[in-house]
């Protein structure tokens, strides 16, 4: 079947265009001003803006941690996703301790089965021996080009020997390695300070992680990038002294990229005071939630191009869930809900406040990650011969986040009360409209097979 998406404006990295948008068999067949319908079904896109589908390239969805399980899997996390403009996710599969990436690929590709959206994987490293030496040359021939690690969380972090050759692996094989940076030793020493004292609270989440310990262990990655000679991705950055560390490693010449998410933007560390314990557990991630100053060096840095994607790092626990760490805030399963919302926040909070243009968004949500994930031009682009993912945007509507309309499969929002400028009308997956004005359509996702990074 053919749809026509008449008269709106093509929006890509470069500028906003006006265009007519032909669909057919999944794909995009033609792009255009006037195109004709030619038996298409015609959908009036007068005063939308057309963005490619945006891709999050951090999720969690079905994850076990902590004797838990995220709330959201790959059903109820795509339907948020693809409700908040979102047609691919990039999730994480790991190995259980001691098993092969094999292994955790298995395990994931039957954790997403049932995905609504289309998705691929990061593979985590978080051992270091001979049969995942070996593995990880498998990898990309199993659609798999990146690849995440961790400097915090001591069951996941490999020693930095283990973690150079690990670089120095990716190299060989063409991968790229997404890092969780904070120290872990310093952590752990202000965490046992804190129990010790009795402070047992939320409000010692972010005293225990304080942005110096996130810059420290950026600073140390990129020089053991540096030494390995390869690009890496700082996931998650949240703190204006992290960037510095970007800024001096791209200054010798590294090749450095750089994630933030929404509640970085958006949000600030005052929420850890709240008197209400689930008010304040809600909030606790890690990183944790930064301040003003943080958001601002943020949100310059998304505008100048320093920042290339923003992805949401969605990992969803229910109130109940967050109750766990009501006696030790060491407890509390750490993450946020994001993947329903990222778009319409980045679109009020950025474009409508004049911090970044809808030009840089689709940067940031699309074309970059993209690239560097491997499936471009395949996704992130309007243009004939790439998959129909495409989302109506009407720029001028109004509304607000609120828990009650929302259908990721947990009771609250980290944004509950923020006004939204704009919402997402409609959105198409591979050609199939997958969402109508809120409404949460069938669609089946499919696994993306992609290829190196463009770097
Ligand atoms: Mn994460």
């Amino acid at each position: 079947m053919k749809t026509l998406l008449q008269g709106g404006e093509i929006v890509s990295g470069a500028g906003v265009s006006k265009a007519d948008v032909l669909l057919e068999n999944g794909v995009i067949v033609q792009t255009g001003p006037d195109l004709s319908a030619q038996g298409a079904r015609v959908v009036d896109c007068t005063g939308r803006l057309l963005f490619p589908g945006f891709i999050d390239g951090h999720t969690h969805f079905d994850l076990e941690v902590g004797g838990t399980i995220t709330a959201d899997d790959f059903r109820t996390g795509g339907r948020a996703a693809l409700r908040g403009g979102t047609t691919t996710v990039i999730d994480f599969a790991a190995p259980d301790k001691g098993e092969t990436l094999f292994h955790g690929l298995r395990r994931w590709q039957e954790k997403a089965a049932g995905a609504v959206c289309d998705y691929g994987f990061h593979m985590t490293v978080d051992d270091w021996n001979e049969t995942i030496f070996q593995e990880l040359g498998e990898m990309p021939a199993q659609g798999i080009t990146s690849f995440k690690m961790y400097m915090t969380y001591p069951a996941m972090m490999l020693p930095e020997g283990d973690m150079y050759r690990a670089l120095l692996r990716l190299k060989e094989i063409g991968g790229i390695a997404g890092v969780h940076c904070e120290n872990s030793g310093l952590i752990d020493a202000l965490v046992s300070d804190a129990k010790a004292a009795g402070r047992l609270s939320p409000a010692s989440h972010p005293r225990t992680r304080p942005a110096p310990l996130e810059a420290e262990a950026v600073g140390h990655l990129l020089r053991l990038a540096q030494v390995a000679g390869v690009p890496v991705i700082v996931v998650h950055l949240s703190a204006r002294e992290s960037l510095e560390e970007v800024r001096a490693a791209r200054k010798r010449g590294q090749t450095v990229f750089v994630e933030t998410c929404p509640q970085y933007l958006l949000l600030e560390d005052s929420v850890y005071d709240a008197p209400d314990y689930l008010e304040a557990a809600k909030f606790v991630c890690a990183p944790p939630i930064r301040k003003k100053e943080d958001q601002d060096a943020l949100w310059e840095a998304l505008k100048n191009g320093e920042i290339q994607t923003v992805a949401t790092d969605h990992c969803s626990f229910t109130l109940a869930q967050k109750r766990a760490g009501r006696y030790d805030f060491t407890k509390i399963p750490g993450g946020l809900p994001g993947v329903e919302h990222r778009g319409l926040l980045l679109y009020t909070y950025g474009v409508t406040k004049g911090r970044i243009s809808a030009a840089d968004m689709c940067r940031v949500l699309s074309e970059n990650p993209a690239r560097l994930y491997g499936c471009w031009p395949q996704k992130g682009v309007i243009t004939p011969g790439s998959d129909a993912d495409i989302v109506v945007f009407d720029p001028n509507a109004e509304g607000c986040i609120t828990a009650a309309d929302q259908v990721q499969n947990v009771d609250y929002s980290p944004y509950e009360g923020f006004r939204t400028k704009g919402c997402i009308e409609q959105v198409y997956l591979r050609g199939t409209l997958a969402v109508d004005h809120g409404q949460v359509l069938e669609t089946t996702g499919q696994f993306i097979h992609r290829g190196a990074p463009m770097i």
